[in-house]
């Protein structure tokens, strides 16, 4: 398999001009496997240069049939390259093969959607007071920056690309430095899809290097940022400046709720894949437990009965369910939670070792007996760990989940349709499923409140949030 390991600059494949590398490692093996050009601000400054040309020179005007078109072949080639796509996640981040091609196809299924929403999205006529004719037009901003994290490279990358482009953008697309490979791939395959050189670049390079660049530059209209909740506070901060449109999907700390009317089998059978998933590292892990206390003792057990059976090893194996984390740091990160954890005396139901000799793996955890100010329960892990705890009582169970200062997702489990309505209405999270533990479909809003962030990813929100509002009123 060739690599994708340069920056995609133009419409082609050029080395930084520094001539500066970053190494990836294959966080399964450990083993150093491949070198990707690393940009600096000069690369970046050439790439919004020829972001802005070919943004006013052709693709603001284009017809939305025509841009229709190439983002429905876009999806096409993705789809054709599934596999390839694939394969490179799982080298760059571990993560499994079958988590690794569904992603693939999420990715593919974006394009389709923001392609036939081209065709839905418009502005509106106004019936003005004063009479004559007013409308709203919704018009692109210019070259937007998308930066995107390593948890999922690819599907962030197209959620936030995708709708970028179908509202008539060009994108600065920035992976994380450590997951590039699949970002790169996608420029490659949009413009050989017909996206004329220039509107979709990726630029990989450590945050640190360029991401101020990135952000204060004054061609960049908007930031559209997936990452944690520190950086995001950053560019904001930095964004504020010649106030940028940004918006920001950060952490989260996510409840999942658990009332005895509820099947509390099957949210226990199903509930340790909604933390564990992607090894923990997900920004709507469940990673707090609420189960009411008739039902903890038995909902304890099956949760930890169903964790063990779950599947720990080579991501290359289709019946792996859990991959390594994604490097050595992440990995001492999380062990270091788990030594704050027994010291203050939580209650390891099972996990919390090293399951293989070789490889950044680290077993599946349920803690029990985590008090409230621990960091456990506090801070985002984001690795795989879950604090279960029980409640006797509805409204003191929401204050506990409410006094998060995230609010991006959750899972609510009861049969009582009332409670069900008031808890959901209750919750302070963007997202929220009812006996589920699904948080992204492509056709509805995706974010956070409080510090989970601002502005919302898919859905027709994200492409109005990569346009301009404008009214226009003309007289009688
Ligand atoms: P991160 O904040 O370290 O990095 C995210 C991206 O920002 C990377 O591309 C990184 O290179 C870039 N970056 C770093 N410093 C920058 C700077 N000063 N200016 C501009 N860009 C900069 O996050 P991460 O470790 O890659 O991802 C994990 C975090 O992302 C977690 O907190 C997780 O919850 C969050 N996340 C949120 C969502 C969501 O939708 N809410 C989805 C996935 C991940």
């Amino acid at each position: 398999m060739n690599l994708p390991n340069r920056l995609f600059v133009d419409g082609a494949y050029r080395d930084a001009s520094s001539g500066r590398v970053t190494t990836l490692v294959n966080p399964a093996t450990e083993s150093a496997f491949a070198e990707v050009s690393s940009a600096d601000p000069a690369d970046l400054a050439a790439a919004i240069a020829s972001a802005r040309k070919a943004w006013e020179s052709g693709w603001r005007d284009l017809a939305p049939g025509r841009r229709a078109a190439i983002l429905f072949e876009v999806a096409r080639r993705l789809r054709e390259q599934l596999e390839e796509i694939a394969q490179l996640e799982m080298l760059q981040i571990g993560k499994p093969i079958g988590d690794a091609r569904d992603e693939a196809g999420l990715g593919a299924r974006v394009f389709e959607y923001y392609a036939g929403a081209i065709a839905q999205f418009g502005g509106q006529t106004l019936p003005v007071a004063r009479g004559g004719f007013d409308f709203t037009l919704r018009q692109p901003m210019g070259v937007v920056a998308c930066i995107v994290p390593w948890n999922f490279p690819f599907p962030i990358a197209c959620w936030k690309a995708a709708p970028a482009l179908a509202a008539g953008n060009a994108v600065i697309l920035k992976p994380a430095s450590i997951s590039p490979l699949t970002a790169l791939k996608l420029g490659e395959i949009a413009q050989a899809a017909g996206l004329p050189p220039g509107v979709l670049q990726v630029v990989p390079g450590a945050g640190s290097a360029i991401g101020d660049a990135l952000v204060t530059h004054s061609a960049i209209r908007k930031v559209s940022f997936t990452g944690s909740t520190e950086i995001g506070r950053r560019i904001m901060e930095l964004a504020a400046r010649d106030l940028k449109r940004v918006s920001l999907e950060l952490g989260g700390k996510s409840p999942n709720i658990v009332f005895a009317d509820a099947d509390w089998e099957r949210a226990a059978d199903s509930s340790p894949m909604s933390v564990f998933a992607n090894t923990g590292q997900d920004c709507c892990a469940r990673s707090r437990v609420f189960v009411e206390r008739s039902i903890f003792e038995p909902f304890v057990e099956r949760f930890v009965a169903a964790t063990r059976k779950l599947i720990v090893g080579d991501p290359a194996d289709p019946k792996t369910q859990l991959g390594p984390l994604v490097t050595q740091a992440q990995r001492t990160t999380v062990e270091e939670y788990l030594t704050d954890a027994r010291a203050r005396g939580s209650r390891f139901a099972c996990g919390g070792g090293r399951p293989l000799p070789r490889g950044y793996y680290l077993e599946p955890t349920v803690l029990l007996g985590v008090g409230e100010s621990d960091r456990c329960w506090r801070e985002e892990i984001f690795g795989p760990v879950v604090a279960i705890v029980p409640f006797d009582d509805e409204a003191r169970m929401l204050q506990a989940v409410n006094a998060s200062p995230y609010g991006l997702s959750g899972s609510l489990w009861t049969n009582d349709l009332r409670r069900a309505l008031r808890v959901a209405k209750a919750i302070e999270s963007g997202v929220l499923s009812v006996n589920s533990h699904s948080s992204v479909h492509v056709e509805a809003p995706f974010g956070g409140f409080k510090q989970s962030g601002l502005g919302r990813d898919l859905g027709m929100a994200a492409m109005e949030g990569y346009t301009e509002l404008k009214n226009v009123y003309v007289a009688d």
